[in-house]
């Protein structure tokens, strides 16, 4: 794949039009918190058939588990959590939204493609449908909760949160931080270690599935954060909540560790696309100014500087796109990414939106750092791809380890 097909600039064009009416006149509203990102969400979703694809795909997989053919992880997962429709779909959306409002992307992101995606692949039937279907339609807003106060990057080791066994119930305790979606859940996806009395760090991962409102379980209020206010972020906290076994998801093929790992491939394969966005849109707003602005008698578009600054923007939506087109084929193919793979992926275009962006404020100038301009809040939403999902030096762990275990 070198370019978008025909069908694919359709399908593009007609999200650019739906931003345009929907999201555009709303942009203050979501970037000062005031308008949660859901109503729009649901808006795209159901404008676009996504919400009828979604549920039509979760049906066939359902009978397919009956039938006892379930698919393994990989495409089949991935055509799910994309509501069925192919990779122009699931990326054209992303790449679309996130030249206008990244955070919707990771708001949505998170929702479908973590929380309903580990539930699809490590919940029994009867959980799913209790669960994922109304995620992956939107209904519902979902969270998926590993980081704590004390273990970002170390996220496993360092985990605090535990579950004790008493009778047929457990008893979850603990807090989360920066959770995506974390005030608004409905339903959470939550990590925690089984308190067997071994030494925490062997202790079993294990992964349950909460609701809001459930007696000692507390959402916090948005935290006001750099950028990304269309996608809210909070805490939980987590004071003897009661979950029934009917609520721990089973670890599937591997521990919840390894079902955690595969969902950052999911995300960091993600990211590159939203870094995209990012880069497309600050080039065309970059070389509309360069070519407007003028100084000395001349546009600054003459200017050899702004012209190095114009052409590293081009390099990297050039190979930023190529990353996006891979992955697309790579999909085509039944083919996922491995874990290095993905981090290099996200290493890379996170990097590169976030040069890009910090390179449109300082050609636009002082206008650059005006909300007016708009470049300024795409410096400040690209800055959190590269920390989330795992920060910039922990995708370097992630492509040297498996570089030198070969
Ligand atoms: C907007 C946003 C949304 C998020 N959403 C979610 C969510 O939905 N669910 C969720 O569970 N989490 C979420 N997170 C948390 C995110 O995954 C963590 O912030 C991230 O993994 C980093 O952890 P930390 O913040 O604790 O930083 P730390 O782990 O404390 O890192 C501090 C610094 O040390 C560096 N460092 C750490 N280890 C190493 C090492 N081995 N070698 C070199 N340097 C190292 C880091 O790169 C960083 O620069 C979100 C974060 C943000 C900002």
């Amino acid at each position: 794949m070198i370019e978008w097909s025909d069908e694919d600039l359709m399908i593009r064009d007609a999200v650019r039009g739906w931003i345009d009416a929907e999201v555009r006149p709303n942009l203050d509203a979501l970037e000062s918190g005031d308008l949660p990102p859901y109503d729009l969400l649901r808006n795209l979703f159901k404008t676009f058939g996504m919400d009828e694809m979604a549920r039509a795909s979760f049906r066939a997989r359902q009978e397919r588990d009956q039938a006892g053919s379930a698919g393994a992880d990989g495409d089949g997962d991935a055509a799910e959590r994309s509501g069925g429709g192919g990779a122009a779909m699931s990326m054209l959306p992303i790449i679309e939204l996130c030249k206008v409002a990244p955070g919707l992307v990771s708001a949505m992101g998170v929702g479908l493609g973590l929380a309903a995606g580990t539930i699809m692949k490590r919940g029994t039937a009867e959980q799913r449908e209790r669960w994922a279907l109304d995620l992956l339609t939107l209904d519902k807003v979902g969270a998926w909760a590993i980081t704590e106060p004390g273990s970002g990057s170390d996220a496993f080791g360092g985990m605090q949160a535990t579950a004790r066994k008493s009778g047929d119930e457990y008893v979850l305790n603990g807090s989360k931080t920066f959770i995506t979606n974390g005030p608004y859940a409905d339903t959470i996806v939550f990590y925690c270690k089984l308190d067997d009395g071994r030494a925490p760090r062997d202790r079993e991962i294990l992964t349950f599935v909460l609701d809001r409102g459930m007696e000692g379980l507390e959402q916090s209020r948005p935290l006001r954060k750099m950028g990304l206010h269309s996608s809210p972020t909070g805490e939980l906290f987590l004071s003897d909540v009661r979950a029934g076994a009917d609520r721990l998801l089973a670890s599937g093929s591997g521990s919840g560790k390894d079902s955690a790992r595969q969902n950052f491939v999911t995300e960091r394969a993600g990211v590159t696309a939203m870094a995209l966005g990012v880069i497309e849109e600050c080039l065309k707003l970059s070389v509309e100014y360069a070519k407007t602005r003028e100084l000395w008698g001349q546009r600054i578009g003459d200017f050899q500087l702004i012209q190095l600054k114009l052409a590293k923007m081009e390099v990297a939506r050039l190979n930023v796109q190529n990353l996006v087109f891979r992955h697309i084929e790579m999909q085509r193919a039944g083919r996922t990414p491995t874990l290095a793979e993905a981090s290099a992926m996200k290493l890379y275009s996170a990097q590169a939106a976030s040069e890009v962006a910090q390179e449109a404020v300082q050609l636009f100038g002082g206008n650059g750092y005006m909300s007016e301009y708009r470049v300024e809040q795409l410096a400040r939403d690209a800055k959190s791809f590269q920390i989330y999902a795992g920060t910039d030096e922990i995708q370097i762990t992630h492509i040297a380890r498996d570089l030198l275990s070969s």
